[in-house]
């Protein structure tokens, strides 16, 4: 075949597959030229997550009439004064966003510019496919309203590899979340599916914050602040004692833009290495501001990537100033809930923890346990108790494969001999998660999760999206013995917790849901999901490392674990106890 040039259509369509790869895309250039054109207000409108409809309206500059068919042409832009590509303070600057979604969609242009530059009434300009019609007189407001209908009904094979409306309005909602995070300013409002997600008025950054996060992981954040060289940081980090189950609520602003970045998101996780165990993320919303020049935006059509002049100098700002605020000791920062951290290892006070102390917390109000259905509890532990003598009792040890207990080093590992001569280290956190979670499958498989209701429901708030999700699931998470219901915009009651979980913390459970089925997608079979909320929960109910067991309770664990299945590992796969065999003893020793 002979070279020949591929038609403007051809390459638009072809730009529209790397510009516009799903809805959220199209939704993401659409806000940002909004944006761009200095709007105080934007609402976005979607219908099935943005496959049949786009609608994004904003205050904006407008577009004169006599312009309207540049801005749908491809590399057309009134944001490069020059063509450097250097010192871009715009989110825009390719010029390439309309004509992609005008090649693959229906995409209809309505703008009136401000009275004083002349115009009287607003203009419109369709494109279908790719076909540019005519510019002719319309009603329409001050500023720009964009609408897109059947995204991709130009281009099949790209249509196909959609995901459902739920997915798509998932990824849309969260890129609008990103940059109503970026552009505090901006009064924003987003519908998705006739729900009204968020309607939120210009504010300040921490405003923003805590609306988007949600009150309750806002409270739990930490302000950063630090600058050197012209390159400043701000915005909030959370308390390592507010850390999550996936990286979902990681967000970074570069220069005003949005940005998924390796390198930020590689140093938010050194700096939090020692703090928070391997596997959870820690909650982030930072603002990094540099000179233009140092920092390459056109690495990627989506923008979202970056280039830094001086990429070691960034990552040595953003590590040194998150280790600096979670360095400040404990009291001093806002951490809301310190006795939840999860399995670190902050000294335990040495007397036993008061019987009441996970149920006294502000906001949860779970009812006292009673001593029936506690299974492997720390009360039939006799994790209440206080700590005794560790004393080697050798007749303890009879025929039981995991011995007797001898001590706990470091409150946290239980050692015990067996009778047969082999030394037993147990991680007493990790062995106790299994045997919640192996209690609560058996409980689940045979149809009799005890659901324990709580004496004064308890109100969590979430992001809507979160809530909406978790509502979703509500009828699911009943057979979990978890009973929750909507209880206004963003706020999720909870009226049943299982009984195994009853002194676990409601509202860090339903969080870490949330965040399970927004990682777990709509792919994955309901069993897979209760399956992985199930070893969730148990995660929530474990004798955290820290504490002192007495031998009694130590015993307890050792024979639960010889009595429940795959108790040799916790839900994340890690062994629960070593065994060191006399033979490995005296080969370690030389003998
Ligand atoms: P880019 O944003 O990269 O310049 P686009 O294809 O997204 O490219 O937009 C082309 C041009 O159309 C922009 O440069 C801008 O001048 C104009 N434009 C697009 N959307 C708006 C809007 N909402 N308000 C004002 N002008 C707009
Ligand atoms: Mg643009």
């Amino acid at each position: 075949m002979p070279i020949r040039r591929l038609s403007a259509l051809t390459v638009n369509r072809i730009a529209a597959g790397e510009v516009i790869e799903r809805p959220a895309a199209a939704v993401k250039e659409l806000v940002e030229n909004a944006l761009d054109a200095g709007a105080r207000r934007i609402e976005v409108i979607l219908e099935d997550g943005g496959i049949t409809r786009i609608e994004v309206i904003d205050d904006g500059c407008g577009i004169p009439a006599d312009e309207l068919a540049l801005a749908v042409e491809r590399h057309a832009t009134s944001k490069l004064a020059d063509e450097a590509l250097v010192r871009i303070a715009t989110l825009g600057f390719r010029g390439e966003a309309l004509p992609s979604i005008g090649a693959a969609a229906k995409l209809t242009l309505i703008s009136r510019p401000h009275a004083q530059n002349g115009q009287d009434g607003a203009y419109q300009i369709k494109v279908c496919g790719g076909a540019v019609g005519e510019v002719a007189p319309c009603a329409g407001a001050a500023g720009t309203r964009a609408i897109v209908q059947d995204l991709f009904y130009a281009t099949p094979a790209r249509k196909k590899f959609l995901r459902s409306p739920g997915a798509e309005a998932d990824a849309a909602e969260k890129s609008v979340w990103r940059l109503a995070l970026a552009a505090p300013g901006t009064a924003f409002r987003l519908v998705s599916h006739s729900r009204v997600v968020f309607d939120l008025p210009a504010q300040d950054f921490a405003a923003r914050v805590a609306a988007l996060l949600g009150r309750e992981t806002a409270a739990g954040l930490l302000p950063v602040a630090a600058s050197r060289d012209g390159v400043a940081l701000t915005g909030f980090v959370g308390a390592a004692s507010c850390s999550r189950a996936t990286a979902a609520l990681q967000s970074f602003v570069v220069n005003g833009r949005p940005v998924v970045d390796p390198l930020l998101k590689m140093a938010l996780r050194v700096a939090y290495r020692d703090v928070i165990p391997a596997g959870r993320h820690p909650v982030a919303a930072l603002c990094l501001t540099l000179p233009a020049e140092a920092l390459d935006v056109n690495v990627h059509p989506a923008k979202t990537e970056l280039r830094f002049a001086d990429a070691n100098f960034v990552r040595g700002l953003v590590i040194s100033a998150i280790t600096r605020v979670l360095a400040r000791p404990a009291g001093l920062d806002s951490a809301p809930d310190a006795a939840a951290a999860p399995m670190l290892a902050a000294p335990m006070p040495a007397a036993p923890m008061p019987a009441s102390a996970s149920w006294q917390r502000p906001g949860l109000n779970l009812r006292a346990p009673t001593a029936a259905a506690r299974g492997f509890s720390e009360a039939e532990l006799g994790l209440l108790a206080p700590p005794a003598a560790r004393v080697f009792e050798p007749a303890a040890a009879d025929n039981h494969p995991l011995g007797a207990p001898v001590a706990q080093i470091l409150d946290t590992y239980v050692l015990a001999a067996a009778a047969d001569g082999s030394l037993v280290i147990v991680d007493q956190h990790a062995a106790h998660e299994r045997l919640t979670e192996e209690r609560l499958r058996a409980e689940f498989v045979a149809g009799a999760v005890v659901a324990q209701p709580l004496l004064v429901p308890v109100v969590v708030d979430f992001a809507p999206s979160d809530a909406a999700r978790l509502l979703g699931q509500a009828s699911a998470l009943a057979r979990l013995g978890l009973e929750i219901e909507a209880f206004g915009p963003g706020a999720i009651l909870v009226r049943a917790v299982p009984a195994a979980l009853r002194e676990a913390d409601a509202a860090g459970i339903l969080r870490d849901l949330a965040e399970e089925f927004a990682e777990s997608g709509e792919a994955e079979a309901l069993e897979a999901r209760l399956d992985a909320a199930l070893a969730r929960l148990a995660c929530h109910r474990s004798v955290r490392a820290g504490r002192r067991l007495a031998v009694a309770e130590m015993a307890a664990l050792l024979r639960a674990m010889e009595a429940t299945p795959r108790a040799a590992t916790c839900s994340h796969g890690r062994p629960t106890f070593l065994k060191l065999s006399r033979a490995e003893l005296e080969r370690l020793f030389g003998r």
